[in-house]
């Protein structure tokens, strides 16, 4: 596995790469992995000749009262992982390589992602993303790029960034990585206690319970409303709890089939999200 701290040095080995029509694949991400990341190398292998994931955790993401500086950084232990995956390259850029004049100025957003769900309750976070990944796209310059479900919000925000902004990028997206009680795998499972992670199950089962209860008799207020308070009793502190088009993340227009239940709640000190879609007829 080459490693890169500088885009410069990486973009001379890809061009190689690329003359002799290689086709790459891309993982973006802040580090701190799991097995839902190495999934997402997994499949970036089966659909390229080489991968290149990145490390950084973005400070343009975070809010001033956020995690930045607790986020969990493992770097020696996830440059094994990747290897171990078969990944190729691993780009860990400096700060200074990604934002040179430090604070930017030339910000990507797409508004009507950006603001709603999570965005709503994190200002400027969707803003931080958009632009972290059009840079690394720009050095990476990969032919698919691939980022998980479980983000959901953040997955379509950059498949419509890609599209409008002409990257000739494929976006793939990965499935939802779980542990055996279904709560999705995250880097901040491990702000939870003992006790915390004994009730974190119950986010996925309160999707699982909305999207039964909406294919059951369409009553969408009822079934997030009753999903907050069952949240609320659990002990969790839920932004929100909605059920969305899966395609634009709007309210879904009557009649629309393609659904996405999403929710995000607080447990301690750990702020969870998660999504379940599904289809009515
Ligand atoms: P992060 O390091 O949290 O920024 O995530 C990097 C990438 O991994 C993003 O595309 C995430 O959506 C994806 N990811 C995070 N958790 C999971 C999971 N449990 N299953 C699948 N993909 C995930």
């Amino acid at each position: 596995m080459h490693r890169f701290n500088e885009p410069v040095a990486m973009r001379e080995l890809l061009r190689e790469w690329r003359i002799q029509r290689l086709k790459i694949a891309f993982v973006p991400t802040m580090g701190n992995l799991h097995e839902g990341h190495i999934s997402l190398i997994e499949r970036a292998r089966s659909l390229a000749d080489r991968v290149v994931a990145s490390v950084f955790v973005n400070p343009t993401q975070f809010g001033p009262s956020e995690d930045y500086a607790a986020y969990p950084r493992t770097l020696e232990r996830d440059a094994g992982f990747l290897q171990a995956a078969g990944t190729d390259v691993l780009f860990t850029p400096t700060i200074a390589s990604i934002y040179p004049f430090g604070e930017t100025e030339a910000w990507v957003d797409v508004p009507s992602l950006s603001g709603i769900l999570c965005g709503a309750v994190r200002p400027g976070h969707f803003r931080g993303v958009a632009t972290v990944v059009a840079r690394l796209f720009n050095h990476v310059a990969p032919d698919v790029a691939v980022f998980g479900e479980k983000d959901f919000q953040q997955l379509l925000l950059i498949r419509r960034m890609t599209v409008d902004l002409g990257f000739p990028i494929e976006i793939v997206g990965a499935p939802t990585a779980r542990d055996a009680d279904g709560l999705a795998l995250s880097s901040r499972n491990q702000y939870l206690s003992a006790d915390e992670r004994h009730r974190a199950g119950a986010i996925y089962r309160a999707l699982k319970g909305v999207a039964a209860g909406v294919l059951a008799d369409g009553n969408i207020p009822a079934h997030t409303a009753s999903a907050t308070a069952a949240l609320e009793a659990d002990g969790f502190r839920p932004d929100y709890v909605e059920v969305r088009s899966a395609l634009t993340l709007q309210p879904p227009a009557p009649g629309e089939q393609a659904l996405v239940v999403l929710a995000a709640a607080w447990l301690g000190r750990a702020r969870l999200i998660d999504n379940l879609r599904f289809t009515r007829s």
